[in-house]
């Protein structure tokens, strides 16, 4: 039995788990390493260790979120802009020069071709990015990369809950600076990790973020490998958007044969149905959907033409925010490791309108009636974006329900059965067709 430490001067994980969004500051900014990753990818307190320094609980944007505050750590100045998108300086559409980097993407793998225009010419030392775990490649972890082919390795969007920022601790000793790739929440714990502790304010040369919809649980994995019959010792990867853009859910196996886990590709297929049953509860009172705080936020360019085609495929969309995110996106673009249009001034490059809504509308309402119902909820000092309106009502409450009928593992697996089988391919071809036929003229 470890000595008794008071909860209130730990980070939020120790007094309500609900509030935690699995980012990993607390462990990354522990001081003495009393905090480590637990299987389930939430902290793990050893007390004895612990100093009581309160650093964890500081750091740690679980419970709350102050716009605010974020704003002036990342900005100098002025207010929160509320709306979803936040403050942007210049817009772009892109794509990796380099063939690999972008054939290796989620999207145009434009969050790795600035990580590496920065790598190769020597801005930075390393780019704190994410892996699947070598030894458990169903779960994701932070990694220091140093070399094109460790940034290749990282590339692709990693659904799962990822702790990352435990990966900071490492670079506390570690000599010249980082780029940094990562989610909203795990920048707002970033953002705080600066302020408290100036060795990491010097570290970080460059914050790339990512759009965020929301993450998968931990057993995701091990559920849809388990449908497909595939034991999780049995692989050595996974992918969640592997091969030619969009992606397909993919694992790979210890004898390098590749299994698709679904029938469909990742943004018309089944991947949209399991969202809502796997979120974490604290994904869903997440309101940050476009890594505000980040210099440089990058996301998926859905847009489509009027017979409801994508016009940009296997492209990022990329928001330079702050000064310093802009000069790293035109330098990239003037070294040749970027190729992008400037679409700032044009309007059709908002941000996807589900999307918005999910994280604008949805999950401010959400967190307003279970706040109601006496559940403990992250705090926030933003507005609501716009009035709601009934079918935002309804898409919160239809959400939710999805969210708990998660919760039952068995209907979980039921659901999760159906959605990989030929059987959920009429529903998936009714979605592809429902969506043309929204954009077409
Ligand atoms: C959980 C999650 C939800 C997302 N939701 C949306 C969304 O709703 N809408 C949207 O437009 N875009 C979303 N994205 C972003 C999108 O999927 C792409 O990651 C993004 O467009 C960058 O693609 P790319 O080809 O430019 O980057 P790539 O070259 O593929 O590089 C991706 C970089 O992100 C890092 N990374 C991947 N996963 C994680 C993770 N879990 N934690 C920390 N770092 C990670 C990788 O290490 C790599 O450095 C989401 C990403 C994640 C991980
Ligand atoms: S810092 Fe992140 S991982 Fe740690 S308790 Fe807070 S939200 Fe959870
Ligand atoms: S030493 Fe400080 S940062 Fe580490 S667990 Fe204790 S209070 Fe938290
Ligand atoms: S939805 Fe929010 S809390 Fe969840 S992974 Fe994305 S940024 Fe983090």
């Amino acid at each position: 039995m470890g000595k008794t430490i008071d909860p209130a001067i730990l980070s939020i994980a120790f007094s309500n788990r609900d509030l935690c969004t699995r980012c990993g500051t607390c462990v990354g900014i522990c001081p003495v390493e009393a905090i480590s990753v637990g299987p389930d990818e939430f902290p793990v307190l050893d007390s004895d260790k612990c100093i009581e320094c309160e650093l964890c609980r500081r750091a740690c944007p679980g419970g709350e979120v102050s716009f605010q505050q974020q704003t002036r750590i990342c900005f100098g100045s002025g207010q929160d802009n509320s709306s979803f998108d936040g403050r942007v300086v210049e817009t772009y559409v892109g794509y990796a020069a380099d063939q690999r980097i972008r054939e290796m993407g989620s999207g145009g793998g434009v969050a790795s071709a600035l990580a590496w225009d920065l790598l190769r010419h020597g801005d930075v030392a390393g780019c704190l990015v994410a892996r699947m775990k070598p030894d458990e490649p169903w779960r994701g972890e932070g990694f220091v990369a140093r070399t094109y082919e460790d940034l290749l390795s990282s590339q692709g969007s990693k659904y799962t809950v990822v702790p990352h920022n435990a990966v900071l601790g490492q670079i506390r000793n570690m000599t010249g600076r980082f780029a940094y790739v990562g989610l909203p929440c795990q920048i707002h714990g970033l953002r705080l990790m600066m302020e408290l502790e100036p060795v990491f304010k010097e570290k970080i040369a460059v914050i790339i973020g990512l759009f965020c919809g929301g993450a998968l649980e931990v057993d995701f994995i091990p559920d849809i490998l388990s449908r497909k019959k595939i034991a999780k010792e049995e692989i050595k990867g996974f992918q969640f958007r592997g091969g030619s853009w969009p992606g397909k859910m993919r694992a790979v196996k210890r004898d390098d044969s590749m299994v698709d886990l679904h029938l469909s590709d990742y943004k018309e297929g089944a991947y949209n149905y399991f969202a809502h049953l796997y979120n974490p509860i604290r994904c869903m009172t997440c309101i940050d959907g476009s890594a505000h705080f980040a210099d440089i936020a990058i996301g998926d360019v859905w847009t489509r033409d009027s017979r409801g085609d994508y016009v940009y495929r296997a492209h990022s969309r990329i928001l330079a925010r702050t000064e310093r995110g802009k000069e790293a996106v035109r330098r990239a673009i003037t070294r040749k490791s970027l190729c992008a249009e400037d679409v700032t001034k044009n309007p059709h490059y908002q941000t996807h309108r589900a999307h918005t809504r999910r994280k604008s509308i949805s999950a401010p309402l959400r967190i307003q009636r279970l706040s109601r119902a006496g559940v403990a909820v992250p705090k926030y000092d933003r507005k609501l974006e716009r009035a709601p309106v009934f079918q935002d009502f309804l898409a919160e409450r239809m959400a939710t329900l999805v969210y708990r009928l998660g919760r039952i593992k068995t209907l979980r697996l039921l659901a999760m059965s159906f959605l990989v089988s030929r059987w959920s391919l009429p529903l998936i071809w009714l979605r592809v067709w429902r969506k043309k036929i929204k954009y077409r003229g």
